[in-house]
């Protein structure tokens, strides 16, 4: 299934979402958009729409990395103290050496760390959490792990951080739907997939 039939399946299914709670217009459009992105999450382990959407031409990305490491190193410096300091610093050097040889294969991966960085600075976990995600999706291969049952719990995980954060009921049940409704549009469950998911993994590497 292509990246603009996921986004369908997990808006419809945000929108499912929001209806059974009693929210706003705009909370409806939240959870709407929040299952869209959960629907195409799993892909980001290809080389699909959304990787090219949050990826930016390369020397500009490099640019961007390279400030948010001097950015990182600077703060901590003036700002943090024991192990947060020494984790500011630590992130804010290895975005400056992984940023000088930056390839497009790299971009993926640097963008995670970023995410993770910003996580790390404003202290919320869901915003780490989801940077250790795209790391993760950056250097595995296409429909592992990413579409597996630890994919579903570990999103899961996130999505409840995310509900945390900006309280608003839904939020976790629309990621799991959003996510959830990827891996069954791309399992055998639909007669015309030759390819299945391997949901079991690291247990077994069956398709289903
Ligand atoms: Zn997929």
């Amino acid at each position: 299934m292509n990246g603009t039939a996921h986004a369908a399946v997990g808006a419809g299914a945000g929108f499912i979402v929001a209806n059974t709670h009693t929210v706003t217009p705009t909370e409806t459009l939240l959870l709407v958009s929040i299952g869209t992105i959960a629907g195409l999450l799993p892909d980001l382990d290809i080389d699909g729409k959304l990787r090219g959407r949050i990826t930016l031409s390369h020397k500009m990305f490099r640019t961007i990395a390279q400030l948010i490491g001097i950015l990182m190193i600077t703060y901590s410096i003036y700002e943090g103290d024991g192990t947060n300091q020494f984790i500011g610093l630590g992130i804010g050097v290895l975005l400056l050496i992984l940023a000088s040889f930056l390839k497009q294969k790299h971009m993926l991966l640097l963008t995670g760390i970023a995410v993770m960085a910003v996580g790390l600075s404003l202290q919320e976990m869901w915003l780490l959490l989801l940077g250790v995600y795209i790391l993760i999706a950056s250097v595995v291969a296409h429909r592992s792990y990413t579409h597996s049952a630890i994919g579903v719990i570990f999103v899961g995980y996130i999505a409840y951080r995310l509900e945390l954060s900006f309280a608003l009921p839904g939020i976790h049940s629309t990621c799991l739907a959003g996510y959830i409704s990827h891996l069954v549009a791309d399992s055998k469950l639909l007669p015309f997939n030759k390819r299945g998911i391997k949901l079991f993994l690291p247990f077994s590497s069956k398709e289903v």
